[in-house]
């Protein structure tokens, strides 16, 4: 078949140039510049519900909703007006405000915690929490100064966390140990201080936590993984992460993706996961500037002021993110079903395309949960990151591409998730099953 006309967007490709000459890339996050699927990036002027308008007045379903923070769908009016609320009362004070207190109380509650402590990223939230888990575990024991995640887990951009980073960042690694950075500019003594195991592997955890166990800190991971692809983790690797705090080292969730979109409680409620600490960012922030860590008073009084671990930010607790934090929970509260409506309507498209390749002949395997989907396009079960590595990144992108002429703004990676949001009706859903059907004829 012939190669898929690629419509013209000439005033994405204007603003593209431009931004080329200014901003590295064009782009202020890497995965934004279509680097692996090709084309001109979409430069977006506005979103609303489960749409998105490009600078050229071109319309998509949107299937990334800022990567996360979008449950709700776009610009939804409770979060528009809290946020304009809000703005009538400054932007910024550099001093305690009650929203910061309010939405503390409702993450406390919602997740089980005992303290929370906001900062403006997931990268934030995960590097703090990692620190206060050295400061932590160090108290009685200085050896704990190791840090354990797994193969393709992305935790945001802290030094020691870009080892074996998934989403594109992959490089190669040796077992049980010694890991390359996986970014130019981390030295290697940095990377060093971070162990790596293979996700979905129990005795490979386990047989790490007994050889170094005692050296380490925490072990942070994604409870469901977003940045390799999806990947649902077995019972038994749920429960081998539940026994990792025998060893003395805490259990550090990184929900920055899942939380509060897998169950009102993320993924570790869903899942029966018992981490010390939890991170979270994007939906917690509701499309601004918001991360968090938190967990038990005994751990969480280790943070300045009141304990030894320093942690600050200027724009901590922005009563505009704390507002749009706050209404975004406050709506999922409100509604809980809205998570069994998700599951319901993300199953369905991830059956529909494992169908839709079945007839065209296609290998495809879905990787689907709660709201969250990865199509892979390859045979056989993904349950690492190696195996989501063997997929075929030419087809996904000619795919992609076939998509978003059709109207459908998919993940420009192979190796992310798409997330449905509230917004998307069952009229969306069949739009996107059309258009995927286009898209697999053209490959
Ligand atoms: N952890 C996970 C699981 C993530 O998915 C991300 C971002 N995609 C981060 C951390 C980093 O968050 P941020 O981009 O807000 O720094």
């Amino acid at each position: 078949t012939a190669a898929p006309t690629l419509p013209s967007v000439p005033v994405s490709e204007a603003l593209f140039e431009r931004a080329q000459k200014v901003i590295p890339g064009g782009v202020n996050s890497p995965v934004r510049a279509f680097k692996s699927v090709g084309g001109t990036p979409r430069f977006i002027a506005r979103a609303d519900g489960p749409r998105l308008t490009d600078a050229d007045g071109k319309q998509y379903l949107d299937y990334i909703g800022s990567w996360g923070p979008m449950i709700l769908g776009h610009n939804h009016p409770a979060v528009r007006e809290a946020v304009a609320a809000a703005l009538q009362d400054g932007t910024s004070f550099g001093a305690p405000n009650e929203r910061e207190v309010l939405l503390a109380e409702l993450v406390t509650r919602i997740t089980g915690v005992d303290k929370v402590r906001f900062v403006s990223s997931g990268t934030e939230a995960t590097m703090s929490a990692l620190r206060l888990a050295r400061g932590f575990t160090g108290r009685s024991d200085a050896a704990r100064k190791y840090t354990l995640k797994f193969r393709g887990n992305y935790h945001g951009h802290a030094d020691a966390l870009l080892v074996e980073a998934g989403s594109g960042l992959m490089t190669n690694a040796d077992q049980l140990g010694q890991a390359a950075p996986s970014s130019a500019g981390v030295p290697p003594e940095y990377a060093s201080l971070t162990l790596v195991a293979d996700y979905n592997d129990p005795a490979g955890l386990d047989t790490i936590m007994r050889e170094r166990g005692h050296e380490i800190a925490a072990v942070i991971f994604e409870p469901v993984v977003g940045n390799a692809g999806v990947l649902i983790p077995s019972a038994d690797f749920v429960a081998a992460l539940n026994r990792v705090r025998e060893s003395g080292a805490l259990l550090v969730a990184d929900e920055v993706m899942t939380g509060f979109r897998l169950s009102l409680r993320g993924a570790s409620g869903l899942l029966g996961l018992k981490p010390d600490l939890y991170c979270w960012g994007k939906i917690i922030g509701g499309g601004l500037p918001v991360g968090a860590y938190g967990g038990r008073t005994e751990i969480m009084d280790f943070v300045s002021p009141v304990g030894p671990v320093y942690q600050a930010g200027t724009l901590s607790g922005n009563p505009l993110a704390m507002a749009a934090g706050l209404a975004t929970l406050g709506e999922l509260e409100r509604d809980p079903e809205i998570y069994q409506r998700l599951e319901r309507y993300t199953a369905a498209l991830g059956s529909g395309l494992r169908d839709l390749a079945g007839q065209a002949g296609l290998p495809l395997t879905v990787n689907q949960i709660g709201s969250m989907l990865t199509a892979f396009f390859l045979e056989g079960e993904v349950r690492d990151y190696g195996q989501a590595a063997r997929a075929d990144t030419a087809a996904f992108g000619k795919w992609f591409q076939a998509l978003l002429s059709g109207g459908v703004y998919w993940a420009p990676s192979q190796f992310e998730s798409i997330f449905v949001s509230a917004a998307h009706t069952p009229t969306d859903l069949d739009f996107t099953l059309s258009a995927a059907q286009h898209a697999f004829a053209q490959l």
